[in-house]
């Protein structure tokens, strides 16, 4: 077998001193102590893509600003091949609950891939954390290779899925695996599966969003102005935006027709689709091409794709409503992306989603398309109770989601020297 290499992914710099304004002076006080006594350490990432999903899009801001902070941090994405994506992508859904084929030709798949990856794996870390399905067999062929200098570090196993509903034999499959790691993070308490061995030390904490990258910095009004013309889009009218992966978990379809029925009472309004394809998810145009037959004959909605962070930003700042339907949700970046932005949500009552709006404070949990509908046509309605709860969701992030607080939480995984 041929070993491969876990490529390092290169990203640019931070300086935790920027984020005094957003954070506040307490928060980047905290953190910077904490750094201060693990001055040196190392920390190894591991995940699946350097780009696409809620994975990609932290790292490449925690890894920076760890840095920034005299921690030794690197991220590492596998070297993936077509197959094993479908297999991980098979792998995820089955973990959230959908009946999916799987048989030993997978596993196979997934066990030949992580094998290869322990032969060619190379450095010294204190702590190392791997980031969902995809590289938690790692550690499984290390140990088998017996060398077990990758012992030395603490071995972490970062779940940002809801695994809750037990997996099936996809979890099964993967349970072995992440039983050898020392402790697991999961962002909530009910996304553990029971089977889970008690014994594993477990830390819960959600992810967080960056308040200075070009996805989430302040911009000009002539410049969200601009964004929304270039893409055919009112700015003086009703608006509403969802952006996410196509995906059936993101329920594109659902927003489609919660937006029909939206459009009968607002007929004025106007929706945004915002997708991207990820590297690492095969279905991506599948769902593009299910949204784009479901919306047709639909007057002003715009399915966009691959648009680049700031563009992403100005639509959400242009949006009236943001909306996250999510049938099943780890956590969904995207509610605090539009809550920091000071734009009311409406969000399936899912997951991490129930974490990051207070139902009418933030912004509105929803069960189904009709109520995502009637919620939003509300909010439409009342640009008072829409900028209030808009701009108590600010609050919110700013106080609990935000880039330095997950800074600390990470740091307190890193083992005593
Ligand atoms: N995203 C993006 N462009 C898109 C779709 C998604 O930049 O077309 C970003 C989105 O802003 C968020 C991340 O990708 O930062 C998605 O993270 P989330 O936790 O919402 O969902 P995941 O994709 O991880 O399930």
């Amino acid at each position: 077998m041929e070993p491969r290499r876990l490529s390092r992914v290169d990203i640019g710099d931070k300086e935790l001193a920027d984020y005094a304004e957003a954070v506040g002076a307490e928060a980047l006080e905290r953190v910077r102590v904490l750094a201060d006594q693990l001055r040196g350490a190392r920390i190894l990432h591991i995940s699946s893509t350097p780009y696409g999903g809620g994975v990609a899009e932290h790292l490449s801001s925690q890894v920076p600003l760890l840095r920034d902070l005299g921690i030794e941090v690197d991220w590492r994405v596998l070297e993936l091949e077509d197959r094993f994506i479908e297999v991980t992508k098979a792998m995820h859904n089955g973990l959230q609950g959908m009946a999916v084929e799987w048989d030993r030709k997978m596993e196979e798949v997934y066990e030949d891939l992580l094998r290869a990856h322990a032969l060619g794996f190379q450095g010294e870390w204190d702590l190392i954390v791997a980031h969902d399905p995809q590289p938690a067999g790692l550690l499984a062929f290390l140990d088998e290779l017996g060398d077990g200098r990758h012992r030395a570090a603490r071995w972490v196993w970062r779940c940002h899925i809801d695994v809750s509903d037990g997996g099936g034999p996809v979890w099964d499959f993967l349970r072995p695996f992440v039983d050898r790691f020392d402790a697991s993070v999961w962002t909530m308490e009910q996304f553990v599966p029971s089977s889970l061995a008690a014994v594993q030390p477990r830390h819960i904490f959600p992810p967080s969003i960056d308040p200075l990258t070009a996805k989430n910095a302040e911009l000009s009004p002539g410049f969200v102005e601009r964004a929304c013309r270039t893409h055919g889009i009112d700015p003086a009218r009703p608006l509403v935006v969802q952006v996410s992966r196509f995906d059936r978990w993101k329920d594109p379809v659902g927003v489609i027709e919660a937006f029909r029925s939206i459009r009968q009472r607002v007929p004025a309004a106007q929706l945004v689709l915002i997708g991207s394809m990820a590297d690492d998810d095969p279905e991506g145009l599948e769902y593009w091409e299910l949204a784009n037959r479901t919306a047709a004959g639909l007057p002003d909605v715009h399915l966009l794709s691959d648009l680049d962070n700031r563009m992403v930003n100005a639509l959400q700042r242009a949006a009236d409503v943001v909306v996250q339907k999510s049938i099943r949700e780890g956590f969904g970046l995207t509610v605090s992306e539009a809550l920091w932005k000071g734009r009311p949500v409406v969000g399936g009552r899912v997951g991490g989603i129930t974490l990051q709006i207070r139902d009418g404070v933030d912004g509105y949990l929803v069960d189904s398309a009709e109520e995502a509908a009637d919620r939003t046509v509300e909010l439409l309605a009342d640009a008072d109770r829409a900028a209030h709860m808009g701009s108590s969701g600010r609050r919110r992030v700013r106080e609990n989601f935000l880039i330095t607080r997950e800074a600390e939480d990470y740091l307190r995984l890193v083992p005593a020297a």
